[in-house]
């Protein structure tokens, strides 16, 4: 079986901290690839600060080109509606029944699995690893862990809690940073940053574009 590492997010835009987490995953848990798969339209995100599902694919391209192990998938941003993470497994299960698959996430995402759409059938699908930082204790992480093994009756290596360092990076404080003009130089890779500038993402400007063509496409009211 082939180790393949997923790494689903909105990437918007995607950051050092995405970038380190799947190389450190892919080295310790000796993983074949990691697949880049950035969401099509998700449903829990602020239409009005979200780049197009193409954008964000090509940021993503951009940041992982590189990296001969990090492939970017653009099934997700292809899917009409709203995606969810069981479907993006089922339908790369299908496909590569070959594969086994390791779902990369942060501790966050812990902690809020149990209300996405169909857990179960994700756990039925991957191994889950998440990655263990300052801000959630490891023991609460643990006590969580279990807490998921015996709701879905799992078996306890369908979790992995990985150890990562405290990267204090996130997209949003990256969209903060730029609407407000300041620098995010090596918070995120220099061919993205050169690409953002080039495209004005995230001034203040581009959001309200951005929140009319969403609402254009999706028909979808910015919230
Ligand atoms: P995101 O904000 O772009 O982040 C992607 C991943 O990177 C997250 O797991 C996040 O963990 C982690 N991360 C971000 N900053 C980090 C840092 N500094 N250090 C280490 N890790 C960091 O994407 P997202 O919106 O959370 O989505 C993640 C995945 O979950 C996607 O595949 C999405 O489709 C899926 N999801 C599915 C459902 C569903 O099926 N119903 C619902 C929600 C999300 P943290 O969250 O801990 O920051």
């Amino acid at each position: 079986m082939n180790r393949i590492g997923i790494m689903g997010g909105t990437f918007n835009p995607i950051h050092i901290g995405h970038l380190l987490l799947a190389e450190w995953v892919l080295d310790a848990l000796q993983l074949k690839e990691i697949w880049f798969i950035p969401t099509g339209n998700p449903y829990k995100k602020r239409a009005s600060e979200l780049v197009s599902g193409d954008e964000r694919y090509h940021m993503t391209t951009l940041a992982i080109q590189n990296n001969s192990h990090f492939k970017c998938l653009d099934m997700e941003i292809r899917r009409e509606g709203y995606t969810y993470s069981y479907e993006t497994l089922e339908l790369l299960k299908e496909k590569y029944p070959e594969n086994d698959y390791f779902f990369i996430t942060g501790a966050d995402c812990l902690f809020s699995i149990d209300s996405w759409k169909y857990p179960e059938r994700i756990f039925q699908c991957c191994t889950l690893v998440a990655a263990v930082r300052d801000q959630v204790s490891i023991k609460e992480m643990e006590k969580q862990k279990l807490r998921l093994e015996q709701k879905f009756s799992l078996d306890c290596q369908k979790i992995v809690l990985f150890p990562f360092i405290q990267l204090p990076v996130s997209s949003t404080e990256i969209r903060q940073r730029i609407s407000k003009g300041q620098s995010v130089k090596y918070l995120i890779p220099e061919n993205v940053l050169s690409y953002i500038k080039e495209k004005g993402f995230y001034s203040e400007v581009s959001f309200e574009k951005t929140a009319e063509s969403n609402e254009k496409s999706t028909g979808c009211q910015a919230v």
